[in-house]
């Protein structure tokens, strides 16, 4: 029989040699086990008690998304749609309005999203909607997207997304180049 040769020189020869009177006994074996959990009773722990505990998140750790306001409150996102192009998870989507006479302090473009949406399944917290944005009214925050048992909580909406007013969401601390919104 023609046999491959290997790529590689890891192949290992396993002998299945008969086992001794005191591995049949397993006692050694376990009393090594019990040994390993004991002594790491008294070693450091390494996790958190997550949620009630957290670990301090780099400046740069991307999260929840934010819709930004400007200044006087108004939405910053014109629905251009880029975020949704750039978005290599698909997660974006959104509707399209014109603003009409009288909105003119609730949108800050002519145009907006009337309906956005985004599928926290699907985002892999690239930051490239982010990147891609013209307008500064996407960003990713360091808030973390809390864990559901129902899908369809997972895709955020409007109401999810715009920053409120009177909690303003501060993004400056993770935006190194210094070119973005103050608020
Ligand atoms: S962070 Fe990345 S994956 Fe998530 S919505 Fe933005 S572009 Fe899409
Ligand atoms: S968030 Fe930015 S890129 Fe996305 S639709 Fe709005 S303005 Fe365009």
């Amino acid at each position: 029989m023609n046999t491959m040769q290997s790529l590689t020189d890891r192949k290992k020869v396993v002998s299945k040699k008969e086992m001794t009177f005191m591995e049949k006994l397993y006692l050694p074996a376990i009393i090594g086990g019990m040994w390993i959990t004991f002594k790491h009773l008294f070693r450091k722990n390494n996790t958190v008690k997550y949620p009630e505990q957290t670990r301090e998140f780099a400046p740069v750790y991307r999260g929840q998304h934010v819709l930004k306001r400007d200044e006087e409150g108004r939405e910053n996102c014109t629905a251009c749609g880029l975020c949704a192009v750039a978005c290599p998870a698909e997660a974006i989507t959104m509707v399209a309005a014109e603003r009409v006479k009288g909105e003119e302090n609730l949108y800050r473009e002519e145009k907006y999203a009337e309906k956005y949406e985004i599928n926290m399944l699907r985002c892999i917290f690239c930051g490239l909607c982010e990147e891609a944005c013209p307008k500064e009214a996407i960003f990713l925050t360091d808030r973390i997207v809390p864990s559901n048992f129902e899908r369809d909580e997972f895709v955020y909406v409007k109401d999810r997304l715009v920053e409120q007013m009177d909690n303003r969401i501060d993004i400056t601390k993770r935006q190194h180049t210094g070119k973005r919104s103050k608020i």
